[in-house]
């Protein structure tokens, strides 16, 4: 059979590969994304912050998300049950991106965004699975697996944007797991669950309980998101069916008890565990990799799809300046790896903080001084990925700082300090 061919290979078609497809088709590359699935399809995730929306804008697809229909969400709501202390965030205005987004069912949202690859260009193989890679010195070849179809496509240069399935790291490199984070999640939509009145509507809220962890995302047309993160020896205690598992921690967590009330589940609980891991390589010779293929750690400030989009929008400028000058090595990509792991680093020393009860004795009573609650919102908003000024990362330091000292008055006081991840 004649390979296909294209300037640019992309491997998967979530919102990492959706945007990258995008970005390059309409900068006038030929782009094939391959994606295995038949969209729509069910997909955890469906908190976004509100940086997303500047990236939405940039693709050209803000109008048509806003057309869609979704909860819009102007904070998030935390409650820990153990200590009974809670705190409502509710995004800034007057930042570079607003002070609301949006919370979406990721089956329309990211079948949204591949269609509007396509639209722009992109040629989108579904359901296709890339099977095999071989790199040489003018570009790569591809096996894709299409039914019963086999086919093979030339391109002169590959991103990755195959998720947690870290394809690349799979063949030319390694997963390492972050230890004692990603233990399990257990989640399902729900219709009829409770709903906050007026602007709290669509708040994530996220309550915390003995067992782990809860998060609660309203989302259109009645619809809730409502999962769990489990520590492990929860977990491991329980032998039987994950339904028995997901209701025995509903009963649990009072909250989350009284305000799903009579709500009838309308999908499977489905089950994911082991999600928090950096993948290698993150760049090579004719390659980069965005989004989940890169790392993942934690749900809890619900960072995933800005983080896929936002690298796969870097990675589109760094792939056109590749192809302005038509040089690929790995060595020109290196400022590419840089930005991602800068960008990243924010939000994965706020999720491991976020497990100290001496962090969360100040998160959850925040006081605005030296511009403290300012630079939360700056993070928990994706700003850290976009700006981050010398005063939020000053007032970060000092946060974690009073972190510090907050657990040595705790200890002496004879009060938990362990991380509620050594559990
Ligand atoms: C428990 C849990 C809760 C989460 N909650 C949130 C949240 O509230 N908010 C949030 O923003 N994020 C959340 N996330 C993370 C979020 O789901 C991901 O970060 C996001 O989907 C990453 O986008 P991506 O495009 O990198 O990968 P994906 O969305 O996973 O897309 C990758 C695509 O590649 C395809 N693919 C894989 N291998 C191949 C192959 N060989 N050939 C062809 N196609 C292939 C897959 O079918 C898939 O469609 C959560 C994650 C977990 C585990």
């Amino acid at each position: 059979m004649t390979p296909t061919t294209s300037d640019v290979a992309v491997i998967g078609g979530g919102p990492g590969g959706s945007t990258v497809a995008t970005h390059l088709a309409r900068a006038g590359l030929s782009v094939v994304v391959f994606e295995r699935e038949v969209f729509p399809r069910f997909k955890v995730g469906e908190s976004l912050v509100p940086a997303t929306m500047l990236l939405l804008e940039r693709l050209g697809v803000l109008e048509r998300v806003e057309r869609g229909g979704y909860q819009v969400k102007y904070g998030a709501t935390f409650l820990d049950e153990e200590t009974g202390l809670g705190h409502t965030f509710y995004f800034l205005r007057g930042m570079p991106w607003p002070n609301w987004t949006y919370n979406v069912p990721r089956a329309d949202f990211d079948a949204l965004l591949l269609d509007h690859a396509r639209k722009q260009g992109a040629v989108v193989h579904q359901p296709a699975a890339v099977g095999g890679v071989t790199f040489d010195a003018a570009g790569v070849t591809l096996d894709v697996a299409s039914g019963d179809d086999r086919l093979t496509h030339r391109a002169r240069f590959l991103v990755d944007a195959s998720g947690r399935d870290g394809f690349l790291a799979g063949r030319l490199g390694r997963r390492v797991r972050v230890p004692n984070l990603g233990k399990v999640a257990l989640f399902a939509h729900y219709r009829g669950a409770d709903r906050f009145p007026g602007v709290e509507e669509g708040n994530v809220r996220i309550y915390l309980f003995d067992g782990g962890w809860f998060w609660w995302i309203p989302m259109g047309g009645d619809l809730t998101s409502i999962g769990v993160v489990l520590h492990a020896r929860v977990a491991r205690a329980h032998a039987g069916a994950p339904e028995a598992l997901f209701e025995a921690m509903v009963q649990r967590c009072r909250a989350v008890a009284d305000h799903l009330g009579a709500a009838e589940r309308v999908t499977p609980i489905h089950r994911t565990a082991n999600f928090a891991y950096t993948n290698t390589p993150v760049v090579g010779d004719r390659f980069l990799v965005v989004g989940d293929a890169i790392a993942f750690v934690d749900p809890i400030f619900s960072s995933g799809v800005f983080i896929a989009m936002r690298t796969a929008e870097l990675a589109a400028d760094t792939i056109l300046a590749a192809f302005a000058d038509g040089r690929f090595s790995a060595r020109r990509f290196a400022a590419y790896e840089r930005r991602v792991g800068r960008g990243m680093s924010p939000f994965f020393t706020f999720i491991n903080r976020y497990y100290e009860p001496a962090f969360l004795d100040l998160f959850l009573r925040p006081r605005n001084v030296f511009g403290m609650v300012r630079a939360v919102l700056n993070v928990l908003s994706g700003g850290s990925f976009i700006r981050m000024p010398l005063r939020v990362r000053l007032s970060l330091t000092l946060l974690f700082g009073l972190a510090r000292i907050n657990t040595w008055v705790r200890r002496r006081a004879g009060r938990p300090v362990e991380s509620r991840l050594e559990w």
